[in-house]
């Protein structure tokens, strides 16, 4: 599937499991959405990557996870939406298979 209205989404963008809060500061997502706070040396871009999950002996993969990358430093956010939408379909194939591989469903909450 394709999204059309990609820009007006990334606006809403809000990062989740910033390896440490204390660097964003209360404006981050007018000045610094793009800017990386990890190396501060990169420009965060969307990206596609895959996803391993290993629970209980178990292996679950998720293909073209959308997220945002740095170049600079290869630190990786993760969109909420995208997050929970990938922790419960970790979840359901993992209580099912042993080793499984999906790609991510496209839905319209997740342009990257
Ligand atoms: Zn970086």
């Amino acid at each position: 599937m394709i999204v059309v209205d990609s820009a007006r989404e990334e606006e809403r963008l809000v990062t989740v499991y910033e390896p440490d809060p204390s660097i964003w500061t209360a404006d981050f997502r007018a000045e610094t959405l793009m800017r990386c706070g990890v190396c501060d040396n990169g420009e965060r871009g969307p990206a596609r990557r895959p996803y391993v999950e290993e629970r209980d002996h178990r292996v679950a993969v998720v293909t073209a996870v959308p997220v945002e990358e740095c170049p600079a430093c290869g630190e990786v956010w993760i969109d909420e939406a995208v997050a929970l939408r990938l922790d419960s379909l970790l979840t359901e194939m993992l209580s099912t298979e042993t080793v499984a591989v999906r790609p991510f469903p496209e839905t319209e909450a997740t342009a990257a």
